[in-house]
């Protein structure tokens, strides 16, 4: 016997496209009672609920089908595959299972987790698939077989590398960087009076990206270790010109009210003191 969670609903099997019988001895009182005992043997008495009749699937075999009381288990059958031999008044338990029905409630199809990851999913000690085939990529070099060439191609040209990018995969970053928050249409790009290709921040890239792209290198700036595109722009240009502002709180002169004078009581000091302190 043997439970299944999933799966598709049973199909009755049609041979030789002839009509099957229904079966009174796999639809009788016995049956459905040895059909019950042998769900009592993979679940509890109490989720098993009423019988909902029988499904032929073929010469003296059905499916005899129950109601499932399982809580969250709605729309479910609980599903006896029965079978008889030739004038056989008994029906003997081939397998059991529990199967959705059309209402059913399911769960979500599953995804691997390689094809949910997205970019930035990725934490510290995470490691992504192996993809041998992603078409970002593509073989670095080719070893010809001559020593002296691929020595000096893999160690001293640094070509070494198994794959590098490929024309899809550079296609591909440049595009998302351009869109980005590193392009001419991010907002502070928009609201900037200069472009990062006047800023002395900005370092180039290599190869072909170099005609586009650089990286900023200006603590002050949002963009700071970045690859900025040379339309980009911030408020920390270096040759930013604000002029400094005053402070804006009004300086004026302290008020004194001369009108009357009263003697302070110093208490320690002598009357002799403050005497002559009031002659000055
Ligand atoms: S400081 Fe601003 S303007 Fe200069 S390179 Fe960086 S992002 Fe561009």
């Amino acid at each position: 016997m043997s439970t299944a969670t999933t799966g598709p609903a049973l199909a009755p099997v049609k041979r030789n496209q002839r009509p099957i019988k229904p079966d009174a001895y796999l639809d009788s009182a016995d049956s459905q009672a040895k059909a019950r005992a042998a769900l009592g043997e993979i679940t509890a008495g109490s989720a098993v609920g009423e019988y909902l009749g029988l499904e032929m699937e073929g010469e003296r075999v059905g499916t005899l089908r129950f109601a499932c009381e399982l809580p969250g288990y709605v729309g479910w059958t609980w599903a006896v595959t029965m079978a008889r031999v030739p004038r056989a008044r008994h029906a003997t338990v081939s397998e059991t299972e529990l199967l959705p029905g059309e209402d059913a409630l399911l769960s979500p199809h599953w995804v691997p987790w390689a094809d949910r990851l997205r970019p930035g999913d990725l934490g510290p000690g995470d490691t992504l698939p192996h993809i041998a085939d992603d078409e970002r990529l593509e073989p670095g070099y080719v070893a010809t077989g001559d020593a002296d060439a691929d020595r000096l191609a893999i160690w001293e040209l640094g070509l070494g590398r198994p794959r590098v990018l490929s024309p899809e995969g550079r296609s591909e970053a440049a595009t998302r960087w351009y869109r980005g928050a590193s392009g001419p249409g991010a907002p502070d790009a928009v609201a900037s009076a200069a472009k990062c290709s006047t800023c002395g921040f900005v370092t180039q890239l290599a190869g072909s990206w170099r005609t586009l792209f650089g990286v900023c290198a200006n603590q002050w700036s949002p963009r700071d270790g970045s690859v900025v595109s040379y339309d980009h722009g911030c408020g920390a240009h270096s040759e930013s010109d604000v002029a400094r502002r005053s402070v804006q709180w009004p300086s004026n002169k302290p008020m004194i009210d001369d009108s009357s004078i009263a003697p302070l009581d110093l208490g320690w000091a002598k009357e002799s003191d403050h005497f002559e302190a009031e002659d000055r």
